[in-house]
């Protein structure tokens, strides 16, 4: 049996990745993937021209966006894929969503300039793409090239985390609102690396059920952010929870993703994948025949 190579998880400079999402899109099809998705945080606008040249490639594709959401006081990551991209009621949902980052990107610069860090916003807003969504990954690029860190790990470590001089915090989508627009669009709602939450057992319990009353239906079991162990055990939550299985890299860019698009182990095949249920939502190349 040929297991398809889907990736279902990446980021084009719409949001916080480096690449056009041309670019993107000729990278993922140069590296093997077979049905690929730009799942940009919170910002569909770039979602036209990754299908577009997807299609051209003769690459399948699904739509797709990453909802930043607040759950439990943590920050939550809700993907949505196979949703009209034309659908004006989760273009409104996310507009909202993006709305407070620059007045979040002017706090961060004064929490930074405390430290003695100067310049921060001003330094962010070069590497931006989008002036709508400033993220704390343009801060990390700044101050990487900038010399104070020496890596954008190290910036997350010592300034851009709770606790440190440049993290502000902020409240998101809620996770019911954001499940609703993704589901209402007629798309699926894939709770995103969940490894990478620091959850108690109690409140994974909470968000996965929560997610699931609200409509969501899937769990990224293979990403670029889960270990071995983190593998096997949300497989096991898939099969729990009945859950839907995803896969992607959560690719950003070349020289900074530790994964390369396409490249993230094959879902166990006791799980179902997400894109089996999203069959009538994959976009494919229109084949010509002569
Ligand atoms: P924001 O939406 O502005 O809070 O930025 C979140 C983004 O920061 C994530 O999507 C990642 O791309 C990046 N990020 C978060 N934590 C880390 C980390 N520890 N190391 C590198 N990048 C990170
Ligand atoms: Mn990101
Ligand atoms: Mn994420
Ligand atoms: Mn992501």
């Amino acid at each position: 049996m040929h297991l398809i190579n889907a990736d279902l998880h990446s980021h084009s400079c719409v949001s916080d990745g480096t690449l056009e999402p041309e670019a993107l899109a000729r990278r993922a099809h140069a590296q093997g993937v077979e049905l690929w998705s730009l799942t940009d945080h919170d910002e569909i606008s770039g979602q036209r021209r990754a299908r577009d040249t997807a299609l051209a490639l003769g690459m399948d594709y699904l739509s797709g966006v990453e909802i930043s959401v607040t759950f439990a006081h943590e920050t939550v990551h809700i993907v949505g894929l196979g949703f009209d991209a034309d659908d004006a009621a989760i273009e409104a949902g996310l507009a909202a969503t993006r709305g407070g980052r620059r007045q979040r990107a002017l706090e961060m610069a004064q929490g930074l300039a405390q430290v003695g860090i100067a310049g921060a916003f001003d330094g962010a807003l070069r590497y931006v793409g989008n002036p709508d969504l400033i993220s704390r990954t343009h801060f990390a690029r700044f101050l990487v090239d900038s010399g104070v860190c020496s890596d954008t790990h190290a910036v997350f470590r010592h300034y851009l985390t709770p606790g440190h001089p440049g993290y502000v915090e902020h409240r998101w989508a809620g996770l019911g609102d954001a499940v609703r627009w993704i589901a209402d669009a007629g798309g699926i709602a894939v709770i995103a690396h969940p490894g990478r939450y620091r959850f108690t057992a109690t409140e994974e319990y909470a968000l996965i059920t929560e997610f699931i009353a609200h409509g969501g239906r899937g769990i990224e079991v293979m990403t670029g952010s889960h270990s071995a162990a983190e593998q096997l055990r949300y497989a096991d939550t898939a099969l729990e929870f009945d859950l839907l299985a995803s896969r992607g890299s959560d690719f950003h860019g070349p020289g900074e993703s530790r994964t390369e698009l396409g490249a993230v182990p094959d879902l166990p095949g006791r799980l179902t994948p997400v894109w089996e249920a999203l069959a009538d939502r994959i976009q494919r190349p229109i084949l010509v025949s002569t």
